[in-house]
């Protein structure tokens, strides 16, 4: 006889650190929750620099005592136009104290943040982990049905779609939206240099766009290079001593001698703007809803605004009634716009060399360095999208 499938209040499809963040919340909130797909730690020298609001949402899971010993505080962002621009600014500095914080948050690598919120996920009883991935889904009125690769079917009251750019779940449930490339990959790699970074992230501003040093615990630093993607390729089949030079001269020394202290990677530039965040018993969450270049560290922060945006729309009841994911999608729709339309911007402006770009970046520089209640405004705004 047929076994009826397992039906759960919230199932999160996608084990990144979105999802298992959601899976988390969800089950605080009292729901019995589902986390499916495989789990995978690949490390690349990717790191995640956790704002403030995120850091205290993973603070009531437990998981930043876990990443204490591990995340650096970055209490400085210095922003340096490097595009050699007829316009360009002197290097502009926001200090973490100007907005009464100690630090706007913590730098940790990607893949200790996702091992952190796995081992919380593990010891969470109201978690089924299932490690299969979901090969198809549909909904009706009162549930949301998965299926996934091991033949397993499953039910739930609501699907939190957070399986990354590629997502099944947004295509099941025929979400459409645009995705775009840039001509741009991001080299990210971990370095270890001889002068005190002062817990100062750079961001230096360059014609293939951002290179940005953030600090880690001592005299280490991850790097985010983005590069044309030939160059990519050459910089990342560079030896550790050829490859830390290039970092020292792209920096300007800033940091001293440089380096190779960690595994490497290199990310194709894309982006992806949905045109729903939500379907029948479905919402989508994370890099399945929004994907952006790694400028200003917003991609993950925006995720677990997602995630806390959703936990707070989920009906006690019926986690996925209409009610609650029309709430969760007028949450999202300013928040998650604004800030894709916003590195979109400042990505292209960089790429272009055009002299009224040059001038209205140069400018749009003048003002944040000079007004001081607009810089207070757009630093609280890189903390959570209220100010609060
Ligand atoms: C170079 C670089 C630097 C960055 N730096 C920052 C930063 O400083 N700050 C910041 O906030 N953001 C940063 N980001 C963005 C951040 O890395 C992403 O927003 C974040 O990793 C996305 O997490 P996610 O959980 O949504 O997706 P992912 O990490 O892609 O996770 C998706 C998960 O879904 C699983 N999956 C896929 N398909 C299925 C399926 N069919 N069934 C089940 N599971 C499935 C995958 O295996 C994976 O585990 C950076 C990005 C890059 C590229």
């Amino acid at each position: 006889m047929p076994q009826p499938s397992p039906c759960f209040d919230v199932a999160v499809v996608g084990p990144g650190p979105v999802g298992a963040a959601a899976a988390l919340a969800m089950a605080q909130k009292g729901f019995r929750v589902a986390l499916i797909g495989p789990s995978s730690a690949r490390r690349d020298g990717r790191t995640v620099a956790l704002m403030d609001g995120s850091w205290r949402l993973l603070a009531g899971f437990g998981v930043t005592k876990r990443l204490e010993d591990e995340a650096a505080p970055l209490a400085t962002m210095r922003l340096v136009d490097d595009t050699g621009s007829l316009f360009r600014r002197p290097p502009t500095e926001f200090k973490a104290h100007e907005i009464g914080l100690d630090q706007f948050g913590w730098n940790v690598e990607t893949a200790t943040l996702s091992a952190a919120l796995l081992d919380a996920v593990a010891g969470e009883p109201a978690i089924a982990r299932l490690e299969s991935s979901v090969s198809g889904m549909h909904a009706d009125e009162d549930m949301a049905h998965l299926d996934l690769a091991d033949g397993t079917a499953l039910g739930a009251k609501l699907v939190a779609g957070a399986d990354g750019r590629r997502s099944v779940v947004r295509a099941a449930m025929g979400i459409g939206g645009k995705e775009w490339q840039y001509p741009q990959a991001a080299l990210t790699t971990i370095i270890r240099h001889s002068r005190a970074h002062r817990d100062v992230s750079t961001e230096f501003h360059t014609r293939s766009g951002p290179c940005t040093t953030v600090p880690l615990l001592g005299r280490r630093s991850s790097i985010v290079w983005m590069v044309t993607p030939e160059e990519g390729e050459r910089l990342i089949g560079l030896d550790d001593g050829a490859l830390g030079l290039a970092i020292e001269q792209r920096t300007h020394s800033i940091l001293g001698a440089v380096s190779i202290d960690g595994p490497r990677g290199l990310v194709p530039m894309g982006g992806l703007s949905v045109e729903r965040f939500s379907a029948q018993r479905t919402a989508l969450i994370g890099e399945a809803a929004h994907v952006f270049p790694p400028i200003g560290a917003q991609g993950l922060n925006l995720g677990l605004r997602d995630v806390a945006a959703l936990v707070e729309a989920a009906d006690a009841r019926d986690p996925g009634a209409a009610g609650g994911l029309a709430a969760y999608e007028r949450s999202r729709a300013s928040d998650v716009r604004t800030r894709t339309g916003a590195v979109d911007a400042l990505n292209r402006s960089l790429l272009s060399d055009l002299l009224p770009v040059d001038f209205a970046r140069g400018l749009g520089l003048l003002a944040l360095d000079s007004i001081a209640p607009l810089r207070r405004f757009v630093m609280r705004q890189g903390l959570t999208p209220s100010g609060r």
